[in-house]
């Protein structure tokens, strides 16, 4: 059994799975947050069937028995599906770094399974933010590409340091294994100049490295892929929108695989009207709060990163909310539910144009997976360019990835469920062999 360990660092907290790669399922993942304060949190869950020890337990279902009757079918699956309860632990400690945070997990690894010796990793796969125009493809980490992801912090100082931490300390916890970086900028590294260049003074712009380099790549990588292999068309044949609406949200341009345009830039606040981030706004707006409101430039980032969106608009970040307060009256929350439509159908529609023809447009991540309402909302109207969504599939709440366009739509939309732990597992694991 090949197992890679997937790692995805902040400044206070670290996620991690643990994936077995032949059959691709997740036999733990665990959460390590609060570093630093005086009291942590770590939580590690071991998957349902994955046994202490670590060995997947494997029900003999003979032909016969599959081929009976019904109850007979559901008493096999339950025992199939479930021959342990999933197992979650919790545990309140403090955690003053990120390597007492390795050590925590590690000590919940030995103590609740699955066993890190049955399933050693073969190599620890890293979630990076920003990659600057550096790094393109899932790169070995040496002290060298240490420098440089520490270098690229300048470019994104919320997420560069935190994932530099991780790593260090995720080094001293498996010495022995590669740890490979996968970068959320890579996957857009595709971009053409005219689509990743801001229209500044040149030599500014090459002096401070500005200009777009798109975000969520694993994740519009992943289901571009997969949603060519939904429609079981090669992904060379195939132009795309692919839709990453999360807390975060963005999207992208897929021809041919590769990425051609995204909405997020050189950060990850361009673009879409996010849970707590602006998206696009006129930067003239923040002259005038500078000149007029008396904002300094920390306050101004604090106010389009963290204090925007739906939070700013309304009070609440979470879109769920944001719909139960539309729905009970609330005229914020119901104009908040419309500039963040309106957007989104503005990059449809501009992808739409830039691609010239697109075969199918995929929903992804929280939001994107989840809300039938945005997903119809975003694409009315559109019959006129081949997007008419079917309302009853929109509605159903099957897992997986599934079709949600009508029958006679020529532009097939899909709902395809991300996952970004796989992606880097893959990743990680081709970059190792
Ligand atoms: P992240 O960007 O943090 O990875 P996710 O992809 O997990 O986020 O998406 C989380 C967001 O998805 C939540 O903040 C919530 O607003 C949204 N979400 C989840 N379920 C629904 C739903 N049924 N309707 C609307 N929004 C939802």
């Amino acid at each position: 059994m090949t197992a890679v360990l997937v790692v995805n660092s902040g400044s206070s907290s670290f996620k991690y799975q643990l994936i077995e790669m032949d059959s691709e399922t997740t036999l733990a993942s665990g959460l390590v947050e609060r570093i630093g304060e005086l009291m942590g949190q770590a939580s590690h869950t071991v998957m349902a069937g994955v046994s202490r020890t670590g060995v997947t337990e494997t029900v003999d279902v003979s032909a016969a028995d599959a081929a009976a009757s019904v109850s007979l079918h559901t008493s096999v699956s339950l025992v199939t599906e479930t021959p342990y309860p999933e197992s979650s632990t919790e545990r309140e400690l403090p955690i003053p770094d990120h390597t007492a945070g390795f050590a925590v997990m590690l000590e919940a690894f030995r103590e609740h399974g699955p066993s890190l010796v049955e399933h050693v990793p073969v190599a620890v796969g890293h979630r990076v933010v920003h990659g600057g125009a550096r790094f393109h493809e899932p790169t070995v980490i040496t002290e060298s590409v240490e420098r440089d992801i520490d270098e690229l912090s300048g470019l994104a100082p919320l997420h560069n340091p935190g994932a530099l931490q991780g790593i260090t300390a995720a080094i001293e916890a498996f010495p022995a294994v590669p740890h490979v970086a996968i970068f959320d900028t890579a996957f857009h590294q595709t971009l053409p100049p005219e689509a990743f260049t801001y229209a500044i003074n040149a030599d500014l712009a090459e002096r401070f490295r500005i200009r777009r380099y798109g975000f969520h790549g694993t994740s519009h990588g992943f289901v571009a892929r997969a949603a060519a292999e939904y429609l079981e068309r090669p992904v060379e044949d195939v132009n795309q929108i692919v839709l990453h609406l999360g807390n975060g949200g963005s999207v992208c341009a897929v021809r041919a695989g590769r990425s051609v345009e995204t909405s997020m830039g050189m950060t990850p606040l361009e673009g879409l009207v996010m849970g707590t981030r602006s998206g696009d706004i006129d930067p003239g707006v923040l002259f005038h709060l500078h000149r007029r409101a008396g904002l300094d430039v920390d306050e101004l980032d604090v106010l389009l990163n963290r204090g925007s969106g739906l939070l700013g608009l309304t009070g609440r970040g979470d879109l769920r909310d944001v719909i139960v307060a539309a729905d009970s009256g609330d005229g914020p929350s119901q104009l908040a539910i419309d500039v963040y439509v309106h957007r989104l159908k503005g990059y449809v529609g501009s992808y739409y144009a830039q691609l010239g023809r697109v075969d199918v447009i995929s929903f992804t991540a929280g939001v994107g997976e989840n809300s039938a309402l945005v997903r119809a909302r975003a694409l009315e109207g559109l019959e006129a360019l081949g997007i008419r969504i079917d309302p009853e599939r929109n509605a159903s709440r099957v897992r997986g990835p599934r079709r949600i366009s009508a029958d006679d739509s020529a532009v097939t939309v899909l709902v395809i469920p991300t996952n970004e732990e796989l992606e880097i597992a893959r990743q990680t694991l081709s970059k190792v062999g």
